[in-house]
């Protein structure tokens, strides 16, 4: 492994370009918090125009190697990753809850979830077969191939430091492209740590960079005539504008958006399950996951005795730092996301909500410092109040009523967001029914957080997702790819001269 004093402390994290750390001096650098205690651990450098010009053409003097090392080669570079990956798991884990806050059983299983996505990779000789059709007129053979773009931007969000970087890099490297990686700067490291794993499985330097910062990377990437094509997530307002950016700069983009997760529960479910359900989706990584159930809707009569069932499992939730074995909740990210998702306690009360468990007193243990706010219940929140409206990405979970099975359909279909859904009943009828009236990309049948495996591919709808490519599986291997098409034909007896017109048949 290339040498890193990245994980520790205080240090500063910088760049990886063309298989090492960056050694300038960066312009800018922003703050990496340990938001469970609380305090600065790290600093790390923000690109300029300079360090995105030279991870783009670290990138770009990798591409031709890279493009054409033979498959056998590439896979086994794949597979050299997917054994170290796993094998250092927990270290990957442990770097993710410490700049992240999520517990550490929740971060191995961002990362084994992550790694599906490598083992889809490993697959790509099989996954980049063309066609073929001989003799389509006489003498003449027609394939395609399945040809990479050149260098790829993925640019990921805080939530899953591990997780969304691992869904986008392998198959754009098994596809033979080159990448340059802008993790969030809220928690880099785990990004640098891929990377040092992809080097030591044999990866030449140059085909996998990482690039920290802000806006000004992003827009570095999004402009630069090399980079064509640019793989985002994070929330809705950026997606929309790095869609925007991305493709009137002429490239390839799929941009995944924020969420507002609906659980429906019909009266006849379990009600048990579905409280257990809810709180698990609700609460797991303090909320911060786009696949977060964020509102359940309770349709008649069932709301009193699933708001007591949830309110009754939230009291039992083990809120505390997420490396302690028997924690089950850790901190929010920084002290001003803290802060906003606390203001929506506030507004849902002033909007007529009733909060029903008041988060904001948790301190576990005691700690004076660290971003922590506990596990917050709304019920009777409406359309029209903020606490609905809005993303809040954070333990507040809102209960609406809905008077019939129509009711809630139509709340899900009214919102603005598509990313997941989930309907909890006994009615296999109900369920079907549901999974086709609902406009929603990816949806539950008493599974409440519906990600897709790594050989489905995982993507919204409507403000969920701008683009027509959802991320990894099929549609990844589909986005990362342009296909040629080759018609030869090589000169025998049939060949008759000259011919202006058009070839109808054989
Ligand atoms: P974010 O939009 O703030 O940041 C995402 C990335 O964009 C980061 O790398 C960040 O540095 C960069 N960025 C931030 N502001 C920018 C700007 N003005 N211009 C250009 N680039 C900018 O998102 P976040 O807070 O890191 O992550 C949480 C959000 O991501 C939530 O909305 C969540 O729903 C969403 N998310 C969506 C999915 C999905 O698959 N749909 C998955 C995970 C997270």
């Amino acid at each position: 492994m290339t040498g890193s004093t990245n994980h520790s402390t205080n240090q500063r994290i910088s760049h990886w370009i063309d298989g090492r750390h960056w050694a300038g001096v960066p312009q800018r650098s922003g703050e990496v918090f340990d938001p469970a205690a609380g305090e600065v651990r790290a600093q790390v450098d923000f690109a300029g125009e300079v360090e995105v010009a030279e991870a783009v053409a670290a990138a770009s003097r990798a591409l031709p190697g890279w493009r054409d090392t033979s498959l056998a080669a590439r896979g086994r570079v794949m597979f050299a990753f997917r054994e170290l990956l796993a094998a250092r798991r927990d270290e990957l884990a442990r770097i993710v809850t410490t700049e992240h806050g999520k517990v550490e059983s929740d971060a191995a299983g961002e990362i084994q979830r992550g790694l599906e996505n490598v083992e889809f990779a490993c697959g790509a000789p099989q996954l980049l077969k063309g066609g073929f059709s001989g003799n389509v007129s006489t003498g003449v053979d027609v394939h395609s191939a399945h040809r990479p773009l050149g260098v790829v931007g993925v640019i990921s969000p805080f939530n899953f430091p591990a997780m969304v970087p691992l869904w986008f890099v392998p198959n754009a490297i098994a596809c033979g492209n080159t990448v340059v990686l802008k993790p969030s700067e809220k928690d880099p490291s785990a990004a640098v740590f891929i990377a040092e794993l992809f080097a030591e499985a044999g990866l030449p330097p140059g085909v996998l960079n990482v690039l920290h910062g802000d806006k000004v990377a992003v827009d570095g990437l999004l402009e630069h005539p090399e980079v064509r094509a640019v793989s985002f997530v994070g929330s809705t307002p950026i997606a929309r504008y790095v869609y925007q950016t991305g493709t009137s700069h002429g490239k390839r983009v799929q941009a995944l958006g924020g969420a507002k997760n609906h659980m429906v529960v019909l009266p006849d479910a379990d009600l048990d399950l579905a409280a257990d359900a809810a709180v698990s989706a609700g609460f797991g990584s303090a909320g911060e996951r786009c696949m977060a159930v964020s509102v359940v809707v309770a349709v008649d009569p069932v709301g009193d005795d699933l708001v007591a069932k949830i309110a009754d499992r939230i009291g039992r939730i083990r809120v505390g730092d997420g490396r302690k074995p028997d924690s089950e909740m850790g901190p929010l990210v920084t002290a001003a996301h803290r802060d906003r998702v606390a203001g929506y306690l506030d507004a849902g009360v002033q909007e007529g909500a009733t909060l029903v468990v008041d988060g904001r007193a948790v301190r576990p243990d005691g700690a004076r410092e660290g971003f922590w706010l506990g596990p917050s219940l709304f019920d009777h929140a409406r359309p029209g109040m903020s606490i609905y409206a809005d993303e809040i990405f954070g333990p507040v979970l809102c209960v609406v009523r809905a008077a019939s099975y129509q009711d809630a359909v139509e709340l899900v279909n009214g919102n603005a967001y598509g990313n997941g859904t989930a309907i909890f009943t006994a009615d296999g009828a109900a369920a079907r029914r549901f999974e086709n009236d609902v406009e929603v990309g990816m949806v539950g049948v008493n599974v409440p957080i519906p990600v897709p495996v790594g050989y489905y591919s995982f993507g919204g709808w409507k403000d969920s997702l701008f683009g027509d490519s959802h991320a990894y599986g099929p549609e990844g291997f589909h986005f990362f790819t342009r296909t040629k098409v080759v018609t030869e034909r090589w000169p025998d007896q049939s060949h008759a001269g000259v011919n202006l017109a058009f070839p109808a048949d054989t």
